[in-house]
């Protein structure tokens, strides 16, 4: 079995060094799922992550839109593993992976050997070729880009109420979300909570109830996944909270001030993205078939057919289910995969015959604001209130293990009711760069450079504690 120095060098992890080496790479759903499965296991596991922390996706709009805290929806990897001493964490960005030579190669030059991979690297966002958008209209994946987000969201308001010209006012009050899929419609649902409830009593010069929140979806209808009645039926909340839903017309064009939909622009100084996805390109070094997308299409077990020691999971992966479908990328899927791969290695170790996965679908869920949301479960179909709370209960169930499940409660009970305001600072740079000074709306070059602010870093000291009761204050 292979010997992995840099691994051997930290003396935390109690398996011996004989045993195989599972290196994970990606500590989302998928990663940390294989990684808890192993935690019995006669193996060594190292977790490698460019981001000290695992983030709980499903939730990122909350934080986008100055709903939660980044630290009420993520925490940090190594706090997580920090009971299982198989498993060793590091901080580090893998650039390579030579499935020949059986290594990971980081961004410094460090390889690390090993017996069993599991990538679990997840996908970005993608423009459909045109990366220039990207710098006017961020999608949303990490923590960096939720609070990204937030930002250009509070700063609009702030622009807003500092200009004297009507045009300009109006622009930085329109808000544009492209893609009309369960983040688009998430995202559009939340900022009329904000403008009509927590920042109505806060601005003197502007009336934040006058915000213009867009949904534009190419396709037909809005959450595409979902039968077309709860589809209706969430348009219909949207339109209720004031949101204009946009159907059927790609956008042709963005930049700093404005979206255009098919031939009509709507001068704007905020758009968000969330319509298109893009594998991780650590896929596309495995020798594997991909999708456009860049996805790997794993054999049935999850492992990669010319590397049967390399398993590919999550949504990286693309895995057929027994109807011949591909399954979702979901947090059950990565999920779920992320167990498989786990468990056939535990398989291949102990002289057992792999078996196929098989995919479980939990059903789809999404909210429309504070208070309706729509799910389909099968033939059960459900939407408005009381689906809220079924959705709040899901959600709650799913960070078991995540964060105590009562404080968490507690704590979105209180934000909910006070509309915390901890989470609307402004922390970057704001007059030089995103804010918009006397009436013009700025120069676009000038200005879309500088909204592209640098994601907040995660500082060394942020992951060298394990402390439980320090876990939040090394999230941003
Ligand atoms: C905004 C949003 C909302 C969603 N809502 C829902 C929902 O309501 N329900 C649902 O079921 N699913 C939802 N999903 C989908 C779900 O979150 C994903 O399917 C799931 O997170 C995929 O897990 P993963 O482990 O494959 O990838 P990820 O969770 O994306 O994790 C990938 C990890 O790999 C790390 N990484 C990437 N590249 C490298 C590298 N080169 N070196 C080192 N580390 C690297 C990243 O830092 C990250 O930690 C949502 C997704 C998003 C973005």
């Amino acid at each position: 079995m292979t010997n992995s120095p840099s691994v051997s060098r930290n003396g935390a992890h109690g398996a011996s060094q004989h045993e195989p080496h599972v290196v994970i790479i990606g500590g989302g759903f998928a990663g940390l799922a294989a990684a808890r499965e192993l935690r019995k296991a006669a193996v060594r596991v190292t977790l490698l992550d460019r981001s000290n922390h695992h983030t709980f996706q499903p939730l990122l709009y909350q934080v986008a839109t100055a709903g939660l805290a980044p630290s009420d929806i993520s925490v940090p990897i190594r706090w997580r593993l920090r009971h299982q001493a198989n498993a060793t964490v590091l901080l580090a960005e893998v650039v390579g992976i030579d499935a020949t030579r059986q290594i990971v190669r980081l961004d410094d030059g460090t390889e690390i050997p090993y017996d069993f991979l599991i990538v679990a690297t997840g996908a970005r966002h993608a423009y459909f070729g045109h990366d220039e958008w990207s710098a006017f209209a961020p999608g949303l994946k990490s923590i960096e880009d939720a609070t990204d987000m937030r930002q250009r969201l509070l700063l609009a308001f702030e622009r807003a109420e500092r200009t004297d010209d009507p045009a300009v006012r109006d622009a930085n009050l329109t808000f544009a979300i492209v893609g009309g899929g369960p983040t688009g419609v998430e995202l559009a649902g939340s900022i009329p909570d904000i403008t009509k409830r927590a920042l109505r009593q806060e601005f003197r010069r502007i009336d934040t109830r006058q915000t213009r929140v867009l949904l534009i979806e190419a396709g037909p209808r809005i959450l595409s996944t979902f039968p077309e009645a709860l589809s209706r039926a969430a348009q219909q909340d949207l339109e209720g909270l004031g949101v204009e839903v946009r159907l059927g017309v790609p956008v042709t064009h963005i930049d700093n001030d404005s979206v255009t939909i098919g031939e009509e622009r709507i001068p704007t100084r905020t758009v968000f993205w969330a319509a298109g996805n893009v594998a991780s390109p650590l896929g596309r070094m495995l020798d594997a078939d991909t999708d456009r997308a860049g996805r790997v299409k794993v054999a049935t077990d999850c492992s990669v057919p010319a590397h049967p020691n390399v398993f590919v999971v999550g949504d990286l992966s693309i895995v057929m289910r027994e109807n011949g479908q591909p399954a979702p990328a979901v947090a059950p899927t990565a999920n779920q995969t992320g167990q498989h791969a786990a468990r056939m290695i535990v398989a291949s170790m102990n002289g057992r015959p792999r078996t196929p996965f098989q995919y479980w679908h939990k059903g789809d869920l999404a909210t429309i604001g504070r208070h309706k949301a729509v799910a389909a479960f099968g033939r059960l179909h459900l939407s408005g209130y009381f689906t809220w709370f079924l959705w709040l209960f899901v959600h709650l169930m799913y960070l078991v293990g995540f964060r105590n499940r009562a404080s968490v409660l507690l704590q979105w009970g209180w934000a909910y009711v006070t509309w915390q305001r901890g989470v609307r600072l402004i922390t970057r740079n704001t007059v030089s760069g995103n804010m918009v000074t006397g009436n013009s709306t700025g120069s676009r070059s000038a200005s879309a450079s500088a909204q592209v602010a640098a994601p907040e870093a995660v500082s060394p000291a942020a992951v060298s504690s394990n402390a439980p009761a320090e876990r939040d204050l090394r999230l941003v």
